[in-house]
C-alpha cells in the first residue's frame, strides 16, 4: 500500500471481504460518505487463529486529530463486522501519514456535492501552504464564491456563499 494515496481493496479474498462489510460504514457528520469515500478506512487484515476463530484488524486514518467523530467509527466498524459474525475485531487508529483530502474517492467527491456541500478542490500541497482552487457553488455551479467564516459546522468544513443564486453552503476544505 502506497502511503498517500486512496488506499486499495485489499486483493486477499478473506480481506476484502472484511473491508467491503467496514466500507459500509458512514462518518456520522457526513452521512452520505462512508469510510471508504472518505479514504479514512486504510486496510482490513484477516488472520485464522487456527481454532476457526477470524481475527480481523481494521486500519483507519483519522479525518484530523481529535475528530470527536472517531469513537463513532471505530465502534460502528466492530458492529458492523460483529453483525456477520466476525466477533473478534481490532481497530487500529493510525495518525501518520496525516490523511489529507487527496485520499478522498471521485466518487465520495460526487455524493458530497450532490449532499449539497462543495468538495474540496486542488491538491494539499507537500508544504505548509494549501494552494485551494476557486470553490464551486453545489447549487449553480457557479465559480463565483466567497468564504465567509473560515469554520463551519465543523472544523473539516469552511462556510461559503455563493454571489450568483445568493446561497450559502459549506465547502470541504483542502488538508
Ligand atoms: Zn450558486
Amino acid at each position: 500500500m502506497s502511503e498517500s494515496t486512496v488506499a486499495i481493496r485489499p486483493s486477499d479474498q478473506a480481506a476484502a471481504e472484511a473491508w467491503d462489510i467496514a466500507a459500509t460504514v458512514c462518518d456520522p457528520e457526513i452521512p452520505v460518505l462512508t469510510i471508504e469515500d472518505l479514504g479514512i478506512l486504510r486496510d482490513t487484515t484477516v488472520d485464522d487463529d487456527g481454532a476457526g476463530t477470524q481475527r480481523v484488524k481494521v486500519t483507519i486514518t483519522p479525518t484530523y486529530s481529535g475528530c470527536p467523530a472517531m469513537d463513532t467509527i471505530r465502534d460502528d466498524v466492530v458492529t458492523a463486522l460483529a453483525s456477520k459474525g466476525y466477533q473478534d475485531v481490532d481497530v487500529n487508529l493510525v495518525l501518520s501519514p496525516a490523511w489529507t483530502t487527496d485520499w478522498m474517492t471521485d466518487a465520495g467527491k460526487a455524493k458530497l456535492e450532490e449532499y449539497g456541500i462543495a468538495p474540496p478542490t486542488g491538491k494539499a500541497a507537500a508544504g505548509p501552504v494549501k494552494v485551494g482552487l476557486s470553490v464551486k457553488c453545489p447549487q449553480c455551479s457557479s465559480l463565483n464564491t466567497r468564504e465567509l467564516t473560515r469554520f463551519g459546522s465543523t472544523s473539516c468544513k469552511a462556510l461559503y456563499v455563493c454571489q450568483e443564486c445568493k446561497e450559502p453552503f459549506d465547502y470541504f476544505k483542502v488538508l
